[in-house]
């Protein structure tokens, strides 16, 4: 049905800060099962957007529909019950525990145990994404021990840790090396492989373009293109707004 086909539906959204308008008038649809790019400059509105979806900001109009349902302005707890779940930008460890217990809480909203108070399978969980996102190694280590990669990898764990069905990653590739993001990459295609759906926030299109079925381009709030990756790399209007800045 038309309803499973679209896992996210953006109708009018708008958010303003006061006199700024972050984000305007922005419809867009993601589809059940892609990987798609969220591409604009810096300050475009990206990571408002995220904010708007994920339940972390109320739009100031306009409505967001998850599987169909209309979720506009639920508590960000209720929408990772509902399977959406973010990284951010700056990330956001919990920095006096160990990674294995970082990725166990995230399973245990607003928990406060210690790894002791788990049932076995929250641990067992806990390793197995562990493993999943590469950190494997660093488990009894505390986050200011982790490289920026690992450190990137702890943030999608802790995503994975409450069982998403689609995954909001803000700007995931900044600071890593050409290594890194390949690695990355992988990461995010065996995801999508499972069937959980991505979108991904870049500043630039270079790396993303490879990786996505479907590419979302702002500028200034607005959506200024949408379409395959190829589409999207021969769109007169990105090359001016965006590429040609
Ligand atoms: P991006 O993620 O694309 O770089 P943002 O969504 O962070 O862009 O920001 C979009 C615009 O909204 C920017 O002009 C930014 O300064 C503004 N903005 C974002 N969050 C706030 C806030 N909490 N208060 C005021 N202005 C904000
Ligand atoms: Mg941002």
């Amino acid at each position: 049905t038309a309803q499973s086909a679209d896992i996210l539906r953006l109708e009018n959204v708008t958010k303003r800060f006061g006199s700024v308008t972050a984000i305007d008038d922005l419809s867009f649809t993601i589809r059940d099962g892609d990987i798609v790019g969220f591409i604009g400059p810096n300050g475009a509105g990206k990571s408002t957007t995220f904010d708007c979806v994920s339940g972390a900001l109320a739009p100031t109009s306009g409505s967001v529909y998850y599987r169909g349902e209309d979720v506009t302005g639920r508590p960000q707890h209720a929408l990772v019950r509902r399977g959406i779940a973010r990284t951010y930008q700056t990330f956001r460890p919990l920095n006096d525990r160990t990674i294995l217990e970082n990725v166990a809480l995230s399973q245990v909203p607003n928990s406060l145990f210690s790894l002791t108070d788990f049932r076995a399978d929250t641990e067992e969980r806990a390793r197995e994404i562990c493993e999943r996102v590469g950190l494997e190694e660093y488990l009894s280590q505390t986050p200011d021990e982790l490289p920026h990669a690992g450190l990137l990898r702890l943030e999608v764990g802790r995503a994975l840790g409450t069982d998403p069905d689609l995954l909001l990653i803000d700007e995931p590739f900044a600071g890593l090396t050409s290594d890194e993001i390949d690695q990355t990459v992988k990461l995010f295609c065996s995801l999508r492989e499972d069937g959980m759906t991505l979108v991904v926030i870049d500043h630039n299109m270079h790396g993303l373009l490879d990786l996505v079925d479907r590419v979302v381009v702002i500028s200034f709030g607005e959506k200024i293109a949408q379409g395959t990756p190829e589409e999207i790399h021969n769109d007169p209007t990105v090359q001016e707004a965006y590429l040609g800045g």
